[in-house]
């Protein structure tokens, strides 16, 4: 993986858009609203999950080819599933052809704060979606599940302790930081909280 971008986007959401270079391709994980002030050239988008303020920039773009989960699908043309109708002053309705994230990256299952919420794992870095944040994790009680999110903190806990502990996290929202530095810092991680 070379150098990882971050813009904050759907302001007054303030989501983490990362955008890097893979394959020559321009890759972009999570467009929110107004990416298209930072980035005009055609590209891939990757989605951690279907969430209004995490795909709301994607009408902006050039899009050649969408990846998302097969659950959170029903998010992109359903602006009450995707929250639009209500935290937003627009539906976000996205109606272009997608491809199963799983079979072409790879992801880690992480539902719970949506029920199709995805890691997508590359050499180096991990994109978290709004599933785990560096210091706390994200809510269940927007289309999500609290009992999947319990077996899913496990799973993460497991998954950072195998992969090395310089890689970097680079969440849905807030700061990045290293493996090492989520697994001291996030109180979700150490203690089952939920
Ligand atoms: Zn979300």
């Amino acid at each position: 993986m070379k150098e990882v971008k971050r813009f904050i986007t759907s302001s007054p959401f303030n989501v983490n858009t990362y955008v890097f270079e893979m394959d020559g391709e321009l890759c972009v994980i999570d467009p929110g609203e107004d990416i298209s002030r930072f980035i005009k050239d055609p590209v891939v988008v990757l989605v951690t999950h279907g969430h209004c303020d995490h795909i709301s920039g994607i009408p902006e773009l050039k899009v050649k080819k969408l990846y998302i989960s097969a659950e959170d699908v029903p998010m992109l043309t359903d602006p009450v599933a995707n929250l639009s109708r209500d935290l937003m002053d627009h539906p976000v309705k996205i109606e272009l052809p997608w491809e199963d994230i799983d079979k072409h990256f790879r992801t880690l299952k992480a539902p719970g704060h949506t029920l199709g919420s995805r890691f997508i794992v590359f050499d180096g870095v991990v994109f978290t979606g709004d599933t785990v944040f560096v210091d706390t994790i994200g809510r269940t009680d927007l289309g999500g599940s609290k009992e999947k999110m319990k077996e899913t903190l496990i799973k993460v806990k497991e998954f950072f302790e195998k992969i090395p502990k310089e890689w970097i996290v680079f969440p849905g929202h807030g700061e990045p930081a290293t493996v090492k530095d989520v697994l001291r810092r996030n109180i979700f991680l150490r203690g089952n909280l939920l």
